[in-house]
Formats: C-alpha cells, structure tokens, sequence
C-alpha cells in the first residue's frame, strides 16, 4: 500500500512533445471536499484507501497540488461529431497529469476533468458540474462491475466554484483512469492536418505501449487495427446485452483501446426499447441505442481511413469486416448465457429477437426480466414473467419454445441454474433516477447517497440485504428524465 507521495511517474506521452499536447496547470477549486472515491480504483495505483479521508486528497485531485513528477498536459486530437468533421478539439476541459506505475507493473494514465481552461476549451469553461462529474464516476465504476470494458474514475472532488449551466452550479473534478487517452481522433487530426511524421510517431507509441504483442506479426499496423476492431465489437456486444447506451459516439470518444469512454448523457435502459436516444440533442437518433451497432463500424471506417497512410485499402477493408460476425458472436454468446442457455443452437438468435420483440411491444424491465427468468425453473418463471406482457398469447408462444429450448440444453438443478444465471444478470444497474436521487443529495451537501449506490453498484450480481429500493423499476417522475448535454 502506498501513500499519496509514493506514486512512481513515467510520462512516455507528455514526453512526444509539443505537437501532441500542450503543458498547462489544473486550476484549483475553491473548497475542495471529497464526494467519493473508489477503493477498487485506488488499488490499481496500489494506493491505500484511508488516503481519501486526507485533506491533501482533495487537494491534489481538485487542482490546488499536484506531484513533483506530474507533467498535466492538454491533448490535441480531432473527431468526426455526429457524422461530421470537426477539425480541431482536443482536451478543453481535462489533462493527463501523467502516467503512474504500479506494483504489478501496470501503467495507469491520471486524468483531470474539469480543470479549467486550455488551448483547446473553444467556447467551454474549462469546467465540469458535480452532476456530470457524479454520473461519470457512477458509470464507470458500474460498467467496471458489469464486467464492461471501461475507463475507471478514482474520485469525485466538489467545489464551492460556481459554473453556469442552465443555471448556477458548483465546479467538480473527476480524476479518470485509462492505461490510454489515445482515441481514434488523434489518428484523424494527424492524418487531416496531413503531418505524416507525427503521425507515424503516435502509431508507433499506440503500438508500443499497447499493442506491443502486433510487432510479432507481419504487418504490425494492420494487426493493430484488427485488434482495435475485435475490441470494438467486443464492448458494444456487451454495451447492447446489458442496455447501455453511451449517447455521444463521436470519433473523439472512441478509445482505441476499445474502452467505454467519455461519460455524457448516457443511460442504461429500463423498459426495453431498442429505438432509445438518451442523448437530447440527437435529433435524428444517430446514436440511439439499436444504432451503436452500426454507428461502432462507422466509426472503426473512420480510424480506418486514417490509417491510409500504413496499411492498404484492402487489408483496412478486410479487417473491418470482422466487426459484425464479431459484434453477433459476443453479443448472441451473451445473451444465451442471460438467458440460462450453455450450449449455442442455430436458432438462438431467433429466440433472443422474438423474446425482445415482445418486451419492446409492452415496456418490460429489461434487467429484471433477467433477473427474474433465473430466479425460479424455466417453466415457474416464464409463469411468473408472463403478466409483464401485454401480449400474453405472443409471450406464451414464446414461453414454450424458451422452456423447450432450455429442456434441450441440459438437466440442471434449479440452484445450479439461478446461480449460473444470477452470475450473468444483475439485480442492480445505474438507472438515470437513481443517479438523479444521489445528485440531488449531493447538490444540497448530503454525498452519502452517492456513496451508498456506488457500493451498491460495485456488486451488481450479488443480492444486498436493505438495498431492495436500488432494485426497482423507475417511479413515474424517473421515467423519461431528460438528462442535460451541457456538463
Ligand atoms: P464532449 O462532448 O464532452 O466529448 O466534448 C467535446 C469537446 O468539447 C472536447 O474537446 C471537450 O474537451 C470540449 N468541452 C466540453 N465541455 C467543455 C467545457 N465546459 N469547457 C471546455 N471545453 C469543453
Ligand atoms: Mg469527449
């Protein structure tokens, strides 16, 4: 266990230079107080956790210290934003303290949200809400415990600093975790801003500290980017087999570690409904929910063209052509584990789309209707479940070829099963009220809320006792909350 000064440093990206990131210092909050902070995150920088309760934790991670070491760089990077090219963005609001080691030989970038202005801020504050710095660290740590690739959030840090929204808030800071911050942008700004040299650097460095495993093989770009493209697939199949919907997939938020990425209005589904946008300003639903599917290869086309310079047009082709079959094995593997299954049939696709047919047709919970499905036998349950649908008589169809299906699969005993299933299915998600509840606290002080529910998250599969209200389906007023883009 270290302590807070004991970090070990090594900034291999800071030290690309100048035409990659700018040097700037975070600019401190007033009153800095710690919201909450992740254990399981601080172990990865093998940090002990009672270090949280220290006033020079707030103080660090809210911009008023930072480590002899630290190097807080803006990057530059550019993006495709809902489908068209923005040349330049880059960090405007965040910067890369630098990378940390830890104990296990593993490097950990330190990233600051919120700290205040850069070259890149545009039009921005440079600042970011406790509302979206709270949502932010909720997911991350949720999707964590999901078993869903993410970039990790160590602590939220809050403020007396106003920033204007909508209305007057308080400025916080997220310190965010990612072994990278490269996203498929910053291979789009090199490659539009034609500077072939830089660009060639950067692959390099993406190359050696993250797919140093690529140089074994003949054309290491090209099995860079097939990587890069199974990892994609990989994520959103679990992105779509659990509900969430990341709301913003610009090039810009894509990692090219195949991570979730760049928390906005995010959300994760409660009634099914594959046409979900959470995000309010998509006007034309490109990043619905269904639409992360092929929106994930739009934008794995979009690296690909960027990667013109290395590898050739066919062999881009190709691999981006792994992307869908990829994408349905994942997903269909998933999906047959939620439903109980472990052994794969041909017409288990069929079965999945005919089973969210329905629940889209009468609103069905989609977490507790798994949940649920593997709380009893296939025949108790489906008996349970079937007053959830308004088409009883489609869901009774249904029901059969399920309880068929599951028949064919093996003889299991009940607890085998619910063990099996609960495994897979969680009990608690972060649904959009519930987060909303824990700001609301938050806003006026009370951080306990936050707290609960994010250790209540961090075990999502495992049946809490006194938790049962994180279990619930939506209250009316916490159905259709619309979630603020300006964070
Ligand atoms: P996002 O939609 O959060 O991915 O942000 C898109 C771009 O806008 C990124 O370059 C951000 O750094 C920048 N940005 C977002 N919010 C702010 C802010 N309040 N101040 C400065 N830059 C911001
Ligand atoms: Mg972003």
């Amino acid at each position: 266990m270290k302590a807070l000064d004991e970090l070990t440093f090594d900034n291999r990206f800071a030290r690309l230079g100048d035409a990659f990131s700018t040097h700037v210092l975070p600019e401190p909050l007033d009153e800095p107080r710690l919201v909450v902070a992740s254990k399981a995150a601080m172990a990865l920088l093998d940090l002990d956790p009672a270090v949280a309760q220290t006033p020079v934790f707030a103080e660090l991670f809210g911009g008023h210290k930072l480590w002899a070491e630290a190097e807080p760089r803006a990057m530059v990077y550019s993006g495709h934003q809902f489908g068209g090219y923005t040349p330049q963005l880059g960090d405007g609001r965040g910067l890369l303290l630098g990378e940390v080691y830890n104990e296990a030989g593993e490097h950990w970038d330190l990233h600051l949200k919120g700290a205040g202005m850069t070259p890149y801020s545009r039009m921005g504050d440079g600042r970011a809400v406790l509302r979206s710095s709270i949502r932010e660290f909720l997911a991350s740590e949720a999707l964590h415990a999901l078993g869903i690739p993410t970039s990790r959030a160590l602590c939220v840090i809050g403020s007396s600093t106003p920033v204007w929204r909508e209305k007057q808030e308080r400025g916080a800071m997220v310190l965010r975790l990612a072994p990278s911050h490269i996203r498929f942008g910053h291979f789009e700004y090199f490659y539009y801003t034609k500077k072939p040299e830089q660009q060639a650097e950067l692959a390099e460095h993406v190359l050696n500290l993250h797919y140093p495993e690529c140089r074994e093989q003949p054309e290491p770009y090209l099995a860079m980017f097939r990587e890069i493209v199974e990892r994609n697939a990989e994520m959103i199949a679990k992105w779509q087999a659990y509900g969430f919907c990341h709301g913003v997939m610009n090039t810009d938020n894509m990692s090219i570690l195949g991570i979730t990425f760049d928390f906005g209005p995010f959300a994760f589904l409660d009634d099914f409904d594959a046409h979900f946008i959470c995000n309010h300003s998509d006007h034309e639903g490109r990043y619905s929910f269904s639409n992360q599917v092929p929106i994930g290869q739009w934008n794995l086309s979009a690296l690909a063209q960027a990667l013109t310079p290395f590898i050739s047009v066919d062999a881009l082709k190709e691999a981006l052509g792994l992307y869908l079959p990829l994408y349905q094995a994942h997903y269909l593997d998933l999906m047959r584990r939620r439903l109980g299954l472990t052994t794969a049939e041909e017409d288990d696709q069929t079965l999945v789309e005919g089973l969210l047919k329905l629940m889209q047709n009468s609103g069905v919970d989609y977490t507790l209707f798994f949940r649920r499905l593997g709380d009893e036998s296939a025949t108790l349950a489906v008996t349970r479940l079937r007053d959830d649908f308004v088409d009883m008589a489609g869901f009774d169809t249904w029901a059969e070829q399920y309880k068929a299906r599951v028949a064919r699969d093996g003889d299991y005993p009940q607890e085998q099963r619910r063990e099996r299933m609960h495994a897979v299915n969680p009990l608690y998600i972060l649904r959009n009220y519930l987060a909303q509840n824990a700001i609301a606290a938050a806003e006026s002080g009370d951080y306990s809320e936050v707290r609960r529910l994010h250790d209540v998250l961090t075990r999502p599969f495992e049946e809490q006792a006194g938790m049962e209200q994180y279990a619930q389906r939506p209250p009316d007023w916490g159905k259709h909350l619309e979630i603020s883009c300006s964070s």
